[in-house]
């Protein structure tokens, strides 16, 4: 199993991430660990350099982060991923959410800073990493037909979406949430195997009391396995596949 998108870096762990990421290598293939700040991208280098071949980086900038950081902050953070593009293994996450978002003004900075990570996606052939929410249809549009790799995470749209997401190429990534709601679970029974991964999207979205970490990955694994009626190992093989597969590990 290979949870696709989570933030170990977070102060969450600061009291026992060694447990936490002992925990994820006794049952996981790899953890992709996703910055979603300036200072979040460093720890997330930091965490790669002390688990090679396990924890991968992927370098980005939260929309949440994005419509209150400052532009110097925003543009230093840009500058130190292209200098470390090298070493990671996409970009993001980066993207829309709309939903607490205050006026035009918000929204036109999360697009700003969006359309800056298309670019440089392009630019390096990176996969990009998407954080959509109330603007799954929004982020698909400005991606289509020019990033060519793709990864909607924790994706929670709507079907039709979901399936213009799948004619593309691209992946749709399933998080923790679906252990616990039905709208994902209907998602799970549409979205095609070869178009899926699997995350927990740590520290949030846990599938029990308490703070989420990457072991329970499988838990996703589990419940996909049986709304798609079928065994786990399959739905562990394909969905590693995938991973292993887009982000080239
Ligand atoms: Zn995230």
């Amino acid at each position: 199993m290979i949870d696709a998108h989570c933030h170990v870096d977070f102060k969450e762990y600061n009291k026992n991430r060694g447990e936490v990421m002992q925990r994820a290598q006794e049952k996981l293939r790899a953890i992709i660990n996703s910055g979603a700040s300036l200072g979040g991208n460093r720890r997330t280098l930091k965490l790669q350099e002390e688990y090679p071949g396990f924890l991968y980086a992927t370098l980005g900038f939260h929309p949440h982060n994005a419509v209150k950081a400052d532009s110097t902050i925003i543009d230093q953070a840009l500058g130190e991923i292209v200098d470390n593009i090298d070493k990671t293994v996409a970009l993001g996450e980066t993207g829309l959410d709309f939903h607490q978002i205050k006026g035009e003004e918000q929204k036109k900075r999360q697009i700003d800073i969006f359309k800056r990570f298309i670019d440089l996606a392009v630019e390096f052939e990176k996969p990009l990493v998407i954080h959509a929410r109330d603007s799954e249809e929004t982020a698909l549009n400005m991606v289509k037909n020019t990033v060519p790799q793709v990864i909607f995470h924790c994706y929670g749209g709507n079907a039709r979406t979901a399936s213009a997401i799948v004619d593309e190429g691209y992946y749709l990534s399933l998080s923790t949430i679906i252990s616990f709601s039905d709208h994902h679970q209907e998602l799970a029974r549409e979205i095609p195997l070869y178009s899926m991964l699997t995350e927990t999207d740590s520290p949030y979205l846990s599938p029990f009391k308490g703070r989420n970490e990457p072991a329970y990955v499988e838990e996703v694994v589990k419940t996909v396995a049986q709304v798609k009626d079928t065994s786990r190992d399959e739905i562990d093989r394909v969905t590693q596949k995938n991973a292993e597969k887009i982000f080239r590990l």
